[in-house]
């Protein structure tokens, strides 16, 4: 059996470890399955191996259109990062007990990953750097104080304020003019990681079949869910398509789909020494449209922005793989942070595709309240660490166990709807615009238009409740 092709347009986590092991096959023929799973990234094989953890007897297949880690999970930044930055989104949604209870829950999955992936011998780079949460415009100043507020009202102590000298020193850049930091946050290999638990997943006698896209998914029970080759009758299935779910009618006007683009460079480890990012911390800054980079274990600096691709009416364009217009503008941003490296060679770049809910929370529960049709997406750009708590939340679902998981307030909550298309996919693309504007007079110290900034307020939530 073949081996995976590495691609041009894969990421530079999955040309790090392809091939690896053989490709599952894809299905050809009828099979029938206890749990089929649609999608072989962070949350479908989460939830395979939680199902196997609870009930070894059960029969979950896995259906993967591309290869496992292929979506999302084997593009993204690496970090790990908890809901503490989302509390005043969480109160709204479910009250101050409970919102602190998802977040220490979003929080302990950082170190249950770390322990998971030792235990499991995957080899995912997890380390404990911790998230710097930067401003790098005077208009960004303090956009973590109402988090920060909402904390210390609540008695709870997530972040650690900074001096404005410790975050220019601990980013190795002076262009970052304040900030906090989430001690608990971490940063993982993440190709590494999806493809370690798709190793353990075989190992647990989940059956994979790559290559396999789902092309039809009638809605009875038990479903017969179609594929080019052949079809699985399952008697209950788990929808982990991350942002291609936003094709689907019952879930379409819950999602927007942005891009989010890297940019990687040559291994510079001396040079991060010199510069003083020596922690391998996470960091961020505080526009709408987040610039988000990280450190490698081989001393590069990966460099990603969210939001300059918007598709048309959820469908996920190949341009979402790769955009070497959008990286050069990524780079531009890394040049422009990092001039201290402005001879460093960016030596990659790709692209994948955020599935961005109006409070930037994931949605999970029931499709069109059908008992046997589970559903657990819109991550939003923070999907790594709550992954986990998705494995555990989905295999209860799917076992119809009732747990303090499948209770949990993100369990069937009531949803918020964009506006339908085209005022969508328009109305984002205006909005983008806005965004663009306001922010690139915001880092050239000018005043933004006032059409610009009432427009920005219009975007969704991003992957922190900032001011
Ligand atoms: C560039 C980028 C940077 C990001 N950075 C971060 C970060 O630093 N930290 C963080 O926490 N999150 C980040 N995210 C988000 C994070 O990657 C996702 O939230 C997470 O990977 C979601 O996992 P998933 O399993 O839902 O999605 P995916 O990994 O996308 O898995 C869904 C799978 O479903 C498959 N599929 C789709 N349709 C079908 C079908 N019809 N039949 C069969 N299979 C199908 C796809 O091929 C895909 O493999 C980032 C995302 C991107 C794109």
């Amino acid at each position: 059996m073949a081996r995976s092709a590495v691609g041009h347009h894969r990421s530079h986590w999955l040309k790090e470890v392809l091939p690896d092991e053989e490709d599952c096959p894809a299905l050809v023929g009828a099979e029938r399955a206890d749990v089929a799973i649609i999608g072989g990234g962070f949350v479908g094989l989460w939830t395979a191996l939680r199902i196997k953890e609870r009930d070894p007897a059960c029969d979950v297949v896995v259906l993967e259109r591309d290869i496992c880690g292929g979506g999302a999970s084997g593009r993204n930044g690496g970090f790990v990062l908890s809901w503490w930055p989302k509390l005043a989104s969480l109160v709204r949604l479910c009250g101050r007990n409970d919102a602190i209870a998802l977040a220490r829950a979003s929080e302990a999955v950082i170190d249950e990953l770390g322990r998971y992936l030792d235990d499991h011998s995957i080899d995912g780079g997890f380390h404990r750097g911790g998230w710097l949460w930067t401003a790098t415009s005077a208009a960004q100043m303090g956009a973590w104080e109402p988090v920060m507020q909402l904390c210390e009202q609540f008695g709870v102590q997530p972040f650690v304020r900074l001096s404005p000298e410790e975050v220019a020193s601990r980013t190795g850049s002076p262009r970052h003019l304040a900030g906090v930091f989430e001690p608990a946050a971490a940063t993982v290999q993440p190709a590494a990681v999806v493809r370690g638990l798709r190793r353990v997943a075989i190992e647990r006698g989940v059956r994979i079949f790559e290559r396999t896209q789902v092309r039809r998914l009638p809605r009875r029970r038990p479903t017969v869910l179609l594929t080019a080759g052949g079809r699985v009758r399952a008697d209950k299935v788990v929808i982990a398509t991350n942002a291609w779910a936003a094709n689907l009618v019952e879930l379409h006007s819950s999602m927007v789909v942005i891009s989010s683009d890297i940019v990687v460079t040559a291994p510079i480890p001396e040079r991060l020494k010199e510069i003083g990012w020596r922690g391998g911390e996470g960091i961020t800054d505080s526009q709408i449209m987040v610039d988000y980079y990280r450190t490698t274990r081989d001393g590069r600096v990966a460099f990603g922005k969210g939001g300059w691709g918007i598709a048309i009416a959820g469908r996920v364009p190949a341009s979402f793989d790769q955009h070497p217009g959008r990286a050069r503008l990524v780079a531009g941003d890394f040049r422009r942070y990092y001039p201290a490296l402005a001879d460093v060679p960016i030596v990659g770049d790709w692209s994948g595709p955020i599935d961005r809910t109006p409070d930037s929370l994931p949605i999970l529960g029931h499709l069109g309240g059908r008992e046997h049709l589970i559903y657990g997406v819109g991550w939003s750009g923070n999907g790594v660490g709550p992954s986990v708590l998705a494995g555990k939340i989905l295999s209860a679902l799917a076992l119809g166990t009732d747990d303090e998981w499948s209770s949990l307030p993100l369990v069937d909550r009531p949803r918020k709807r964009f506006p339908p298309e085209p005022v969508r996919f328009l109305g984002a693309h205006v909005v983008r615009q806005a965004i663009v504007s306001k922010e690139r007079a915001e880092n050239a110290g000018r005043r933004p238009f006032w059409a610009a900034e009432q427009l920005s307020k219009l975007a969704p939530a991003g992957i922190e409740d900032k001011k």
